[in-house]
C-alpha cells in the first residue's frame, strides 16, 4: 500500500501501475468529484449518509472528517475493499471499532462510522428510508442501484449519482443507452449535456413510481463522468411535476436545435426522453461556492469549476462555436466577442462548463449564427 492524502483524510491505496489494475479502486482525478460532494454534504447537513460503493472508503471517510454528518455507512461488495476500508477508518478515526455482525463493523469516534461488506442493493433494501444523503459512485452506470437507492433514501433526502458510462449516454453505444436508460442518445456537440439530461430523466422516471419528485440541486459533466445531486420531493403531485419537465430534443445539420416538453415525442427524429428542467438550484450552488472559498480543497480545479457553474446561464443546451462554424462554413470567432455581441442585443449569454468552446444563451439560433458571421 501507499498512503495518499486527500482533503483531511489519509488513505492507504494499493500500489498499481494503472488505476484499473489495482485490487481496490482509487482515482485521484475524482478528488474534484469528492470535493464537490463534501461541500454539498457540508451545505445540506444530513444526519445519516451512505457511501454505497466505497472501494477504499475515501469518500465516506471525507464525509465523516470534513462535514457535520453524524453517521456514515461505507459499503463494498469486495472483501479486499472491505478490509482496506476497515484499515482506513481506523487510520482516520483513531478507534479500533467493534464487530456488530458477520460482515459489519461499527466505529464510534467523534462520528459514528459503519463499514459493511455486502451487495449495495441488499444493504439498501435492509435500510429502508434510512439515509438523508445517499451516494452512488459505481463503475459505469448507476441504473442497477437506482430502485433500491430510491427506497433507502429518506423521502425528502438527497440522492447523489455518478455515471462514468459516458460512451453509452453520449451515443457511442446507442443500443446500450436504449437498454439501460430507455432513451435515444445524440452524438456530436450536444452529447454531453444530453447525456446528463438523459441520466437525470431516468432518475425522474424511476422516482415517479414511488410518488417522488426530483429537484436538481447541481448536475454537471467533467472528466468523462456525469454527476447529479438530486433532492427528492415526496408526493404524487411532485412526481407529476417532474414528469412534466421531461421532453425531447431535435437538431438539424446546421446545428439548429429545439426541444419540447412532452411525455411522448411529437415529431420524428428526436432524442430523449430527457430532463429539460434546471441543472442547478442557484441558491444551493452559491452556498456550495461560498463554502468552497473558505475550505481547504483537495483539487485545484474545484473552485474555478464551481465558479463557472455558478455563473452559467441555466437554459437547456448550448452552442459549440467550433461545431457551428464547421457546420456553416464559417471561421471560429472568439467566445468572449460572441458573448459580447449577443449581450449587446439584449440577450443573456455565458460560458458553460460543458465545453470551453461553447456558450449558453437565450438568443435564437439565427442570432448566434449572425454573431459568428459578423466576426468573419
Ligand atoms: N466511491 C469510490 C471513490 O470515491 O473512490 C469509488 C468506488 S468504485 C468506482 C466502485 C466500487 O463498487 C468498487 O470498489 C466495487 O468493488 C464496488 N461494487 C461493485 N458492485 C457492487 C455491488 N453490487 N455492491 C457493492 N459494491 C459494489
Amino acid at each position: 500500500f501507499v498512503e495518499v492524502r486527500e482533503g483531511l483524510a489519509r488513505i492507504l491505496v494499493p500500489k498499481a501501475e494503472r488505476i484499473y489494475d489495482a485490487p481496490v479502486f482509487y482515482n485521484p482525478v475524482m478528488a474534484l468529484n469528492r470535493d464537490i460532494s463534501v461541500l454539498a454534504v457540508g451545505v445540506l447537513k444530513p444526519r445519516t449518509v451512505l457511501d454505497a460503493l466505497s472501494a477504499t472508503g475515501i469518500r465516506g471517510i471525507r464525509y465523516a472528517l470534513e462535514t457535520p454528518v453524524e453517521e456514515v455507512w461505507l459499503n463494498d461488495i469486495s472483501e479486499e475493499a472491505f478490509n482496506l476500508i476497515l484499515k482506513n477508518v481506523r487510520l482516520n478515526l483513531g478507534v479500533d471499532g467493534e464487530r456488530i455482525g458477520e460482515r459489519r463493523f461499527s466505529f464510534e469516534g467523534e462520528k459514528k462510522v459503519i463499514a459493511n461488506l455486502d451487495d449495495a442493493n441488499r444493504l439498501m433494501a435492509e435500510k429502508f428510508r434510512y439515509f438523508d444523503f445517499l451516494d452512488l459512485d459505481p463503475f459505469g452506470s448507476p441504473v442497477e442501484f437506482l430502485d433500491t437507492a430510491l427506497r433507502s433514501v429518506r423521502r425528502r433526502g438527497v440522492l447523489a449519482v455518478t455515471a462514468t458510462d459516458t460512451g453509452v449516454l453520449c451515443g457511442a453505444y446507442r443500443h446500450a443507452c436504449r437498454r439501460k436508460y430507455l432513451a435515444e442518445p445524440i452524438r456530436g456537440e450536444l452529447c454531453h449535456e444530453t447525456g446528463l439530461r438523459i441520466l437525470i430523466g431516468t432518475v425522474v422516471r424511476y422516482a415517479a413510481k414511488y410518488d417522488l419528485g426530483v429537484e436538481v440541486l447541481l448536475a454537471y459533466y467533467r472528466d468523462h463522468y456525469f454527476r447529479a445531486f438530486l433532492r427528492l420531493k415526496s408526493g404524487a403531485r411532485k412526481a407529476d411535476g417532474s414528469i412534466e419537465r421531461l421532453g425531447y430534443l431535435w437538431q438539424d445539420e446546421n446545428g439548429r436545435f429545439g426541444y419540447e416538453n412532452s411525455f411522448l415525442p411529437k415529431r420524428p427524429a428526436v432524442y430523449g426522453p430527457l430532463w429539460l428542467g434546471p441543472l442547478k438550484n442557484q441558491e444551493f450552488v452559491d452556498e456550495v461556492l461560498k463554502l468552497a472559498n473558505e475550505y481547504p480543497l483537495a483539487h485545484k480545479k474545484t473552485l474555478p469549476f464551481l465558479e463557472t457553474i455558478s455563473e452559467e446561464l441555466d437554459v437547456p443546451f448550448h452552442y459549440d462555436t467550433h461545431a457551428l462554424a464547421r457546420r456553416n462554413n464559417l471561421q471560429v470567432g472568439k467566445l468572449a466577442e460572441i458573448i459580447e455581441i449577443l449581450r449587446g442585443k439584449g440577450y443573456s449569454a455565458t460560458r458553460t462548463h460543458f465545453s470551453p468552446m461553447a456558450i449558453k444563451t437565450d438568443a435564437p439560433f439565427e442570432e448566434v449564427l449572425e454573431a459568428l458571421r459578423s466576426l468573419q
